[in-house]
């Protein structure tokens, strides 16, 4: 199954596979399992102190760690070099067990083989995070790590493909969506090579109870012109690797939607035909054929846009007086509808809507034969940019005003004291607001860039009338956020560091 060819003709130089150590831990069999393990100690310890430790949200693991460093630092990784989260996800340790055990040999329904449960997955998500305060309760939190483990292992172990990744895990499809903005993306080193392969390793995987031995010929021309044929020995068996979870064919990947970065299909591929490689960041958001026609993927995109804006509304003053406003309007008794209404039409109703409105404007404006559906899928990528830097600027927040935080929080979980003092330092309130309103206009920019080539690409000399309905768009959702990051924000799970 090893072997290298001589014919390889690597599309870029930047390889990540090829640097040393970094990519030979990648490539190794056990690589995932090596970056997932400290990932499931880690979950381990948020369980312990969660369920055993105090009940205090500043001063507990399973509070800080998930709500102000993880969020944080995802942020960052995903931006800087991909969805590495995904990559050493303890939640789908189940997976290559069962594998082995040969469980998951059914399909998820196809009538579930979609993004709407990830948006009801993210629509619950922030919705209990608000109306649980999942931020303050150490406890509660640890219940949900939990429910995490449970719903991946259930189906990860019971379907075929991964379908907790790819269709329901809110984190995984905050990723996917995120990822696409990532310098970094899987791709085969020669298509010609994938056109030979018999047996498509990347997808389907080299695992097989009984040992199989197989002889691929692959014919290749160098750059004389002239063919070359060598022979490559496949081995599948017990100790083979599973295929794309995802369902992901690597010669076909034009985007890193639905890649959690897991490498199966490197590690499977037997001719090591497959790199992640660096690229330029974000470069699908400008290639319509890297993203699907499709309403629920559109409206993932758009509707998490708007939850970030929702979202960071929930810890500024004004949500306090609407709720009040809401309960004096309709009589609620308690939390619960109040939130449901705010949520409902701040996280679903209205970016389904006004996308629905955009396009439909752009459509008219532009006397476009182009469907609705297809008109919204064109501009949906623009809601990237836009969306991340108000999730940056807002994760970012919790990330810099406390970022050593977990110091003496596992200080004390070792029975030590917190050396609180020491590691109370942050940036600046000033500079933090600078970084975010720099993250917020740069966000901006990005996606006016990104919806400007999709209106000329459409209408072309009708762009500009075409683009304005999405324009005004984002720039409402800019200036809601610019807003909300201009009133005092709360301080969730960092309040320790103040007193
Ligand atoms: S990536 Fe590897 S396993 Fe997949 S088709 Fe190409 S050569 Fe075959
Ligand atoms: S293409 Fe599939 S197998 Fe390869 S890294 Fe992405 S999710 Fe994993």
């Amino acid at each position: 199954m090893r072997g290298t060819s001589p014919l390889y003709r690597p599309q870029s130089a930047y390889n990540l596979l090829h640097l040393p150590l970094v990519g030979r831990l990648l490539r190794w069999r056990w690589g995932r399992l090596a970056l997932q393990l400290p990932f499931f100690i880690v979950a381990a310890l948020l369980l312990i102190d969660g369920f055993t430790g105090p009940q205090n949200a500043a001063r507990n693991l399973a509070t800080v760690a998930p709500w102000v460093q993880y969020r944080g630092l995802l942020i960052l990784a995903v931006l800087l070099a991909g969805n590495l989260f995904c990559m050493a996800c303890p939640f789908t340790l189940p997976r290559t067990l069962a594998k082995r055990f040969s469980l998951g040999e059914r399909r998820f329904p196809k009538l579930l083989r979609n993004k709407w449960l990830a948006i009801g997955g993210l629509f619950v998500i922030f919705l209990l995070y608000e109306w649980l305060d999942l931020w303050a309760s150490p406890w509660l939190t640890a219940w949900l790590i939990v429910a995490y483990f449970v719903a991946a292992f259930a189906l990860e172990a019971f379907f075929k493909e991964s379908p907790f990744c790819k269709y329901v895990c809110p984190l995984g499809s905050f990723n996917f969506v995120y990822g696409t903005l990532s310098p970094s993306q899987i791709a085969v080193k020669n298509a010609d090579i994938c056109g030979q392969c018999a047996g498509k390793e990347c997808i389907n995987g080299s695992y097989s109870p009984q040992t199989v031995i197989r002889l691929d010929t692959i014919t290749l021309r160098d750059a004389a012109g002239t063919e070359q044929r060598y022979e490559q020995q496949v081995i599948h068996g017990p100790q083979g690797t599973p295929g794309c979870g995802t369902e992901l064919f690597a010669p076909q990947i034009k985007s890193n939607l639905d890649c959690i970065y897991c490498l199966d299909c490197a590690r499977a591929c037997p001719h090591q035909n497959i790199g992640l490689f660096v690229r330029t960041p974000g470069r699908e958001l400008l290639q319509p054929e890297a993203w699907p026609k499709r309403w629920d993927v559109s409206l993932l995109v758009i509707c998490l846009a708007f939850m970030s804006v929702t979202n960071a509304f929930g810890m500024v003053p004004p949500v306090y007086a609407l709720e009040q406003s809401l309960i004096d309007v309709f009589g609620f008794q308690s939390e619960l509808p109040v939130l449901l209404l705010i949520f409902g039409v701040g996280n679903l109703l209205l970016p389904m809507g006004l996308a629905l409105l955009a396009g439909t404007l752009s459509r008219t404006f532009t006397r476009s034969a182009l469907s609705l559906r297809d008109t919204v899928a064109a501009f949906a990528p623009a809601f990237v940019p836009v969306g991340f830097s108000i999730w940056f600027a807002h994760y970012g927040f919790h990330f810099l005003i406390a970022p050593l935080s977990i110091i003496p929080v596992f200080q004390e979980f070792m029975g030590q004291p917190g050396d609180w003092a020491l590691f109370s330092v942050a940036l600046e309130g000033s500079l933090i607001g600078l970084i975010q309103v720099v993250a917020l206009l740069g966000g901006l920019l990005w996606s006016l860039v990104i919806a400007q080539r999709a209106a000329l690409r459409l209408y072309r000399r009708d762009g500009l009338i075409g683009l304005l309905p999405w324009a005004v768009l984002l720039l409402l959702l800019m200036l809601a956020a610019l807003q909300i990051f201009s009133l005092p924000m709360e301080m969730r799970g960092t309040e320790a560091m103040f007193r």
